[in-house]
């Protein structure tokens, strides 16, 4: 058993089985004999369950919610991580069939063979998954898993696995799932032993596990797709609507207290706006409130993991002795034992400061100002991640040039951190901030199956077979 900390008391007041490498094991083996008849069934059947699973988390959406506000410290994005889980799942119930569909078979340039397309499901999917939205990030690729034809065993964060009971007990509910979905919890080591497991892996968590993941599946010589951590940089030319500009990015930098991987994490402004954007963004930040001593108030919920509160201390110390000032909010203060970090902006900031370099998963936003558009693309990609990013101007055509120019996979324009948002545009993480297919749109399917050809000949001798071929053999 491994205890888990809570949030909002920083007590440890749940223990959270810890399955190790033959456990981990035994389920693998279980899944894996499961598997093919899963895939054998007709899309429509396996479409059915998901629809039954959706179902029957609306039926104890309060429940569920319960599990991961006690596992986050935070009411309204859990009620909202329920319904993002359920909406993932029926827009997939959507696009499959047609996504899915057979592929016609088709002469080859070849001429006497014909190609029948196949695709065929990987056996197990192994999915690890971070504590920052335990539900939705979890499923987010178990989903499309079980769709192709996968069986998948999810190892969540062992800093938010209380949802984990909950959620199979509606598992079980349901026909055929719990053969082909399981949870095995624990930390680091129960990780290493499903990436040994699977046959093909999808992580999310930091840039220093996903390295290591990636190179553990190198050596079990299986795929892996790899979300990873950012330092998205929003950027705020002088033809913006500054108001809107400040809305979005107080949402985009504090919503979720700022801890999601598309927080934006430093915002350049256009010189000649910069004294007006600094005004409106400290209006609407200096008003969010702590979700305390009320959970269902406020905006702004505790640091999750108790990892992040020394590093959150250190950005903003560091940023505070480097010459930085807090125009509101400036630290962490502690609320009934867990740690809050008071929503922030910083202007006076550079880039010797780590509150500008590293992932700060924290409500804070330093604001720097900039004179022309190459030195804010220059310093918005003068880092080693390239998740996403943002550009506000009302000239769209100003903004596409620079949105081109920046390197990460999704940039918001005239909005902010959309990618949580959006789930139809494929996009990939660029530099270090991930690797692998789309997990997002149409071709996040295709991370879970092969193509498989049928090369049929039509009965004509192939012109390359031995020139002896048909004789009686000597
Ligand atoms: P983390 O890397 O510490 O842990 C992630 C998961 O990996 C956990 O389940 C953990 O138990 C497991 N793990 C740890 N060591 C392992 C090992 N050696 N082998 C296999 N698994 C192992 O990340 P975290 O602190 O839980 O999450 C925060 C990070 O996740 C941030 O960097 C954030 O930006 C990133 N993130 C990225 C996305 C995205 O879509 N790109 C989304 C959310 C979070």
């Amino acid at each position: 058993m491994l205890a888990t900390r809570n949030p909002r008391t920083g007590e440890s007041d749940h223990d959270m089985p810890v399955f190790d490498a033959e456990q981990v094991a035994a389920v693998a083996h279980a899944l894996r004999q499961a598997q093919p008849a899963w895939a054998a069934l007709p899309l429509a059947d396996r479409l059915a369950r998901l629809a039954q699973l959706a179902d029957a988390m609306v039926a104890d959406a309060t429940a569920l919610a319960d599990a991961i506000a006690a596992d986050t410290g935070r009411r309204t994005e859990s009620v909202m991580e329920v319904q993002g889980t359920v909406g993932t799942i029926r827009r997939w119930l959507d696009d499959a069939p047609g996504l899915l569909a057979d592929e016609a078979p088709y002469r080859s340039r070849v001429a006497h063979i014909t190609v029948e397309p196949q695709r065929r499901a990987y056996g197990v999917a192994g999915i690890i998954s971070p504590w920052n939205f335990p539900l939705i990030l979890s499923m987010i690729d178990a989903v499309p898993a079980l769709v192709a034809g996968c069986a998948v065993i999810v190892k969540p964060s062992e800093a938010t696995p209380r949802f984990v009971a909950v959620l199979q007990r509606i598992i079980a509910r349901i026909d055929g799932l719990p053969s082909v979905l399981r949870f095995v919890t624990g930390a680091g080591p129960t990780g290493e032993a499903l990436v040994r497991q699977s046959d093909v892996v999808c992580f999310t968590g930091s840039v220093r596990t996903g390295r290591r993941v990636g190179l553990l599946a190198a050596e079990v010589f299986v795929p892996v797709h790899l979300e990873l951590g950012g330092k998205d940089a929003a950027i705020v030319c002088a033809d913006a609507d500054i108001p809107r500009a400040a809305r979005a990015l107080a949402w985009g930098s504090m919503g979720a207290a700022g801890q999601s991987c598309m927080s934006i994490e430093r915002c350049y402004v256009q010189r000649s706006v910069y004294d007006a954007f600094v005004s409106a963004l400290v209006a609407e930040v200096a008003g969010l409130q702590h979700c305390w001593p009320d959970i269902g108030a406020g905006q702004i919920g505790p640091i999750i993991s108790a990892v992040q509160v020394p590093i959150v201390q250190r950005h903003l110390a560091d940023a505070l002795a480097k010459g930085a000032r807090a125009l509101t909010g400036g630290q962490v203060v502690n609320k009934g034992g867990g740690a809050w970090c008071e929503p922030t902006v910083l202007v006076n900031v550079t880039h010797e400061m780590a509150v500008m370099t590293e992932e700060t998963f924290a409500a804070v936003l330093p604001v720097m100002p900039f004179d022309d558009d190459d030195q804010a693309v220059a310093w918005a990609n003068g880092t080693d991640y390239g998740l996403s990013g943002c550009v506000f101007s009302q000239d769209l055509d100003h903004a596409r040039a620079i949105a081109a120019r920046l390197q990460a996979g999704a940039i918001s324009i005239n909005d902010a951190a959309l990618t949580a948002m959006v789930y139809d545009a494929p996009k990939q993480s660029f530099k270090r901030s991930g690797l692998g297919g789309s997990r997002m749109g149409k071709p996040s399917l295709q991370r879970f199956y092969r193509q498989q050809a049928f090369l049929v000949n039509d009965g004509t001798p192939s012109p390359w077979w031995f020139a002896g071929a048909g004789n009686p053999p000597r």
